[in-house]
Order: structure tokens, then C-alpha cells, then sequence
């Protein structure tokens, strides 16, 4: 796309699923010949955004990878080579895998930073074209759980809510979610509102008092692992209390009969004794939930990263089907993305087991629309789920994978078990490694690495937590021979023999095909176009085309005439008991450890890393522990101590606070190998996954703690 004279561009922050839109402005005193600032006009932010979005900027330029770099095997350096030798060996390599081992020894990780037209290339070339479903995203480390939850409670992903509804609850209700530090803007909107009318009801789960927690009106510090059985124990005196909306219940649900012989097993004394909560405390979360006029319902990664991860984001929806809290303003279960296009993604088919436009690998009648959109031969989309992530490591371990193919992700931090990781990383023998940035620690297991134009210097899609897209445009050049990542997917594709497929000329003709395979589905995308996008700023989906004057129709909810996507119209209770942690303490391992995000930093820090603002901020990883642990350990503040699971360790200085629930310890995620010796904290974490989602448990794990 040609770049027109310098002017105020209006785009979308790339970091979190918030999804706040900025405002870039020409500066000639700034590097980048642009300022940042907070766009008043997008709806979902309003004019807020966060010090990440605020600095941005000062990120996009460091470190960046400029040409493409080969090398046969990891202990040799890298050569630079030219596009032309690059993708050359990539069809060579695919061509060989696909003759000896078949297409499903291709498999591509991607991730929540692309945009909605590289998501959907990707899944033309690998499911479409090639035959593998074995495309996953990093979003399977974030919300797989919420879009199993989704799709087995209503039928369907899609989050039902908007974030207007955060200014019209009397109750909300944040599980496993420190909203002030990882959706800073969403929080600013709810508590403000919360502020501001005292009437309404702030509730929040975590065994950490989080930023998000010291404001509530009810803090339930309960105990890791312990969410379904606080969830069940609500249910059961919200029936007891009657304080249900039975006419819902009846015209709009089913399963209803087993949920209450399940709910009855979760009387208030147990509940608060396996919580390690009081049972005053749990009868004022139920009696807020049931006395509210609206509840709205927020989570994130501390339901979605477990080992039951889909039955606790059902369990919690179950609330809402018990006393009719969905479908009206206000009310209804609300996931928060972590990545800034996982929402995209999901629309595209980017999980292993999903097909673009909300569809399933597993449908015969989903595969066969595809199938004759596509122009392919019946039966060329496989009818297997493709690899999760964690079943690509299993795959390298196994010599199953002959071509790996990772982009814009940093597997060798953010996956579990990283010793294992990094020895099945190790095995590959060929990887394309494509990213922004350069060196990163997944750079390290790379055979081949290529160059990825990032935000700002490529056009395209993102769709935020509330199911708005933004259009994302180019207003810089990249850097070296980068390019976008969709490009690189369909040039792949033309010297594949597929040119026919990928004669896509920019950004908005892909999603022009893209949005054609949402029509008539739950994302329907068809009345969004890059340039109605550009000329009516965002749109939220569903949104397609009112036939009288061609004009787009936003929706600002979903399930608001309460019929849901089952076969039967009715949303389904989920029936799953508590099962507690994958890997529960015991006297070798006495301590949880638990993990998250800090308030500054994003993820793997390829970016914040290098911004000075954040890092002084965020200098160095601490371990959170209760003083009462603490002092049975004879720790004083900034004491080094070791921390060891069962498949590896970390060391680094505890910060002592009250803040953490005495057993538990957290240990923030930012830190890989290139950032500091030993402070890794998935070298800690275990790959057991939720069996649904498979979404692997990175909230918890045993640990022991020695002083050092
Ligand atoms: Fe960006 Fe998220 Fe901060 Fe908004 S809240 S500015 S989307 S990082």
C-alpha cells in the first residue's frame, strides 16, 4: 500500500485485547515522525489508553529483524539470504514433508498479534490448500477455555456483552481477572462507574489482593484451584434463596434437573472450608449476584489457564442461566482477551480444531462450505483436528514434525515446561521462525528467519474483547525487506502451485474474501469493508448489510431475543464437578505458585523490553510471599530464594506483602533466557491442559522454596 503524506492516522493499540484505539500524529522531533495519543473518537476507549499503548512507539524501531537469515543447523551462525532463496526453501521443504510424511507433518504456531488478513491466509494455505488442520495460535495459551465455554453452553463463540455494559451493571463480578493491571482501560470504565455510584457492587475472586481486588466491595481470597467449588456453592444458595429466574430457566434453558442434584453437593461450610473462605463471605457474594438488577460477569486467564479451564468459565455461566443475567444491558458473561487480535483469530478459524467464519474442523457441513468457497476438491479439508501447540512439541519429540513454522511468537518463553520445550525445539529440523524482532530467544532454535512488517507498516484488522474490528493502517515504511505476514503466507501459496488462491492485491481484498465466509454466521462480517471501516471508523460484529439503504448494522449484543445457537435454541447448563489443581501440593512441594502479567510489561517484553519508562517500572522479576511463609522461612525483603517444581527451577528476590494468600507465590511471566539467568518462570510450570480446550494449567503448579 502506497503511504500517503504524513497525517493523522487513527488505528488500534496492538498490545491487549482491550483493544483502545490511538490516535498516531506527524511529530518531526519524534524518531518515528509520529506521536501517540489516545483517539476520542473510538467507542470501546474513549480518548484512554494505558503507558503501553502511550509508548508504543518508542518500541517499533529497536531491535528489529531486516532480511532473511539461513542456517542448516542451530550451532551454526546465520547467513543473510534473499527472499527469493527464503521462500524457495520453504516450498522445497514443504514439498518433501508433504511427499514423505503427508501435509499433517506441516504445522504453523501463530499468534494474536496478526491481523484478521494474515489469520485468514494462513488457514487458506495450511487447512485450504495443504490439507493440515495442524494451525494453532498462542491464543491457546489464553482463551481456548472461554471459546469451549462459549460454544458448549450457547452454541457458538462469541462474547455476548459490549463494554458499555460495564456502565450499566449494579454488580460486577471479576474471577481470576486483575483487570487494573492487564485491561487497564476496562477497569478505568467499570470502576469509575463503580466510584460514582455506591450503590453498585464490586466482587472480585483471586487468592492475590490485586490492584483490581483492593477496590472491591467483596474480595474472596480463595484458594488456588478452588473456583468451580465457590461457583457451585453460589448456585446452591441462589436456589435455596430462590433467587432465580425460573421463567428463563424453563423457556431459555436445559439440563436444569442435573445442575441442581450437582449444585446440591456444594453446601456453604464445605465450600468456605475447601475456598478457605468464611461462609458469611460466600453468602454476600450469592446475595449480591441474586439481589442485582444486572450482573456482569468478567474473566480472564486465572479460569481460562487451568486444567478445568472450560468447566470453570461454564460453572461461572451457569450463574447467569440460573438467575437470567444475559441478553439484556448490564448483564452477561464477559471473557477478556489477552492478545490484541485473538478475537480475530478466532472469527479466521486460528485454532487447530476451527474453520474461518465461527465454523468446525469437526462438521462435515462446515468443511464442505469451505470446501466449495475455497474452489477445492470435496474431502481436501481434513476431518482431524489439527496439532494444539502442546501437540507440536509432542510431535518434534516424536519426529513427527518436518516443518515448523512459528510467527510472531515466543514459544521459548511462554510455553509450559520450558526444559521439555526447548529439547523438543531443539529436535526440529527445519523451523521458520518469523517475527518483528531479532534476537528473541525463539530466534535461537530457528533454522530460517524471516523479517515480518509489524503494526504500523502494514494494513489490516483487529478485532477487540467487545467484538469491535478496527482497521489498523499503514502509516510507516518497514524496516530492511520486511514484510507483511499474510504476503509472506500467500507467496508461499503461489509457488506452492496454489496461485489462483492468493492473487489477493492488498490487505482489503483479503478480508473482502474473508468477511464473505462470516455472512449469515454469528461474526457476520459482511457489511465491514476496509473502507466503510475507514469512513465509519469501528464497527462491531454482527454487522452485515441492511438491504433497504446498504447501509452496515453494528450489534451491540448478543442472545438479546434469548435464543441461543444450540440445536434447540436453549443454553445448557454444564454439569462438571470441582477436580481442584492438575498438580496439587503435598510435603515435598508445599507451595503454589501462581503467575501473571505486571502492570507495564507485555508478555515476552520483544517490545516493552526496550522502552526505559516500563522497565524502570518493571526492573527485575520478584517472587511474591505471605509474611507468615516468609518468616517460617527466615526470608527478609529482597532475599534471594530458589524456587523448584518438578521439572525445573528459578531463583530471584521475594517481595514480601500481605497481598498474597499465605501457601501461594506468584512470579510474574515477562522474563525469558535473554532478559536474565534463571528467572524463567515456565521452567516451573506443567503442560496439563483442560481436556476440552487443552489449554495447558500455567495458573499453578507445586513448588518448593529454598532460601539461598
Ligand atoms: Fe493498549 Fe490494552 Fe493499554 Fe488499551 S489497555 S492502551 S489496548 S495495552
Amino acid at each position: 500500500d502506497p503511504i500517503n503524506p504524513p497525517t493523522n492516522v487513527s488505528t488500534l493499540c496492538p498490545y491487549c485485547g482491550v483493544g483502545c484505539g490511538l490516535e498516531a500524529v506527524p511529530n518531526a522531533q519524534s524518531a518515528t515522525g509520529y506521536k501517540v495519543r489516545g483517539d476520542r473518537e473510538h467507542p470501546s476507549s474513549q480518548g484512554m489508553i494505558c503507558v503501553k499503548g502511550a509508548t508504543i512507539l518508542e518500541s517499533v524501531d529497536q531491535q528489529r529483524l531486516l532480511y532473511p537469515l539461513w542456517r542448516e543447523r542451530l550451532d551454526q551462525p546465520f547467513q543473510r539470504i534473499s527472499w527469493d532463496t527464503a521462500l524457495d526453501l520453504i516450498v522445497k521443504r514443504m514439498q518433501t514433508v508433504r511427499f514423505t510424511q503427508g501435509a499433517d507433518g506441516i504445522c504453523m504456531y501463530g499468534s494474536g498479534q496478526f491481523q484478521t488478513e494474515d489469520y485468514y491466509v494462513a488457514q487458506k494455505l495450511l487447512k485450504g490448500c495443504l490439507g493440515t488442520n495442524n494451525f494453532d495460535a498462542n491464543s491457546r495459551l489464553c482463551m481456548s477455555s472461554a471459546v469451549a465455554a462459549y460454544i458448549n453452553s450457547f452454541g457458538s463463540d462469541g462474547p455476548p456483552c459490549c463494554y458499555d455494559d460495564l456502565e450499566l451493571t449494579d454488580c460486577a463480578f471479576l474471577i481470576g481477572t486483575n483487570t487494573a493491571e492487564c485491561h487497564p482501560i476496562v477497569f478505568n470504565r467499570l470502576r469509575k462507574h463503580h466510584k460514582f455510584n455506591p450503590k453498585v457492587k464490586l466482587i472480585v475472586i483471586d487468592p492475590r489482593c490485586t490492584p483490581t481486588a483492593e477496590v472491591a466491595d467483596l474480595h474472596l481470597a480463595i484458594n488456588p484451584g478452588t473456583d468451580i467449588d465457590l461457583l457451585h456453592g453460589m448456585g446452591h444458595l441462589l436456589l435455596k434463596w430462590r433467587l432465580i429466574d425460573a421463567e428463563f430457566i424453563d423457556e431459555c434453558t436445559q439440563g436444569f434437573a442435573q445442575y441442581i442434584q450437582v449444585v446440591a453437593d456444594y453446601p456453604p461450610e464445605t465450600v468456605a472450608a475447601r475456598c478457605g473462605i468464611t461462609v458469611t463471605d460466600l453468602e454476600k457474594a450469592a446475595r449480591y449476584w441474586g439481589h442485582a438488577k444486572a450482573v456482569l460477569s468478567l474473566w480472564s486467564m486465572g479460569i481460562n489457564q487451568s486444567s478445568e479451564g472450560t468447566a470453570k468459565a461454564r460453572s461461572l455461566i451457569n450463574l447467569h442461566l440460573l438467575t437470567g443475567q444475559i441478553g439484556r444491558p448490564g448483564s452477561g458473561p464477559f471473557s477478556l482477551t489477552g492478545q490484541p487480535n485473538a478475537m480475530g483469530g478466532r472469527e479466521a478459524g486460528g485454532l487447530s480444531h476451527l474453520l474461518p467464519g465461527y465454523r468446525l474442523v469437526k462438521n462435515p457441513q462446515h468443511r464442505q462450505e469451505l470446501e466449495e468457497f475455497w474452489q477445492l476438491p470435496p474431502g481436501q479439508i481434513s476431518s482431524m483436528p489439527g496439532r494444539s501447540v502442546w501437540e507440536m512439541i509432542r510431535g518434534l519429540e516424536a519426529g513427527e514434525v518436518g516443518c515448523l513454522w512459528i510467527a510472531a511468537t515466543n514459544p521459548a518463553v511462554s510455553l509450559p515446561d520450558l526444559e521439555r520445550t526447548k529439547a523438543a525445539l531443539l529436535r526440529s529440523s527445519f523451523t521458520i521462525y518469523q517475527d518483528a524482532y531479532f534476537p528473541t530467544e525463539t530466534a535461537a532454535y530457528a533454522h530460517l528467519v524471516l523479517p515480518a512488517a509489524q503494526w504500523s507498516e502494514k494494513t489490516g484488522t483487529m478485532t477487540n474483547s467487545e467484538r469491535r474490528v478496527t482497521l489498523c493502517p499503514k502509516f510507516r515504511e518497514p524496516p530492511g525487506s520486511a514484510r507483511p505476514d499474510w504476503e509472506i503466507f500467500a507467496e508461499v501459496g503461489r509457488r506452492l502451485g496454489f496461485a489462483d488462491k492468493f492473487n489477493f492485491p492488498d490487505a482489503a481484498a483479503v478480508y473482502a474474501e474473508f468477511v464473505q465466509l462470516t455472512q449469515g454466521r454469528v461474526c457476520d462480517q459482511s457489511g465491514i469493508s476496509h473502507q466503510r471501516l475507514q469512513e465509519l471508523g469501528p464497527l462491531q460484529w454482527p454487522c452485515g448489510v441492511n438491504a433497504s439503504d446498504e447501509t452496515a448494522q453494528e450489534t451491540k449484543r448478543l442472545y438479546t431475543d434469548f435464543r441461543f445457537l444450540t440445536p434447540n435454541h436453549r443454553a445448557k447448563f454444564a454439569l462438571e464437578h470441582s477436580r481442584g489443581l492438575a498438580e496439587p501440593v503435598d510435603l515435598e512441594y508445599p507451595f503454589v505458585l501462581t503467575t501473571g502479567r505486571l502492570y507495564g510489561h507485555w508478555h515476552t517484553q520483544t517490545r516493552t523490553g526496550h522502552i526505559a519508562k516500563i522497565t524502570k517500572m518493571h526492573p527485575r522479576p520478584q517472587l511474591e510471599i505471605h509474611p507468615r511463609d516468609a518468616k517460617q522461612l527466615g526470608l527478609k525483603p529482597d532475599d534471594l530464594v530458589e524456587i523448584k517444581s518438578r521439572r525445573g527451577g528459578a531463583c530471584l528476590p521475594v517481595l514480601i506483602t500481605k497481598a498474597i494468600t499465605p501457601g501461594t507465590v506468584f512470579m510474574p511471566m515477562h522474563w525469558g533466557f535473554l532478559w536474565g539467568d534463571n528467572t524463567e518462570v515456565n521452567a516451573l510450570t506443567h503442560p496439563e491442559a483442560c481436556p476440552i480446550s487443552l489449554e495447558p494449567e500455567l495458573k499453578a503448579c507445586a513448588v518448593q522454596l529454598i532460601p539461598v
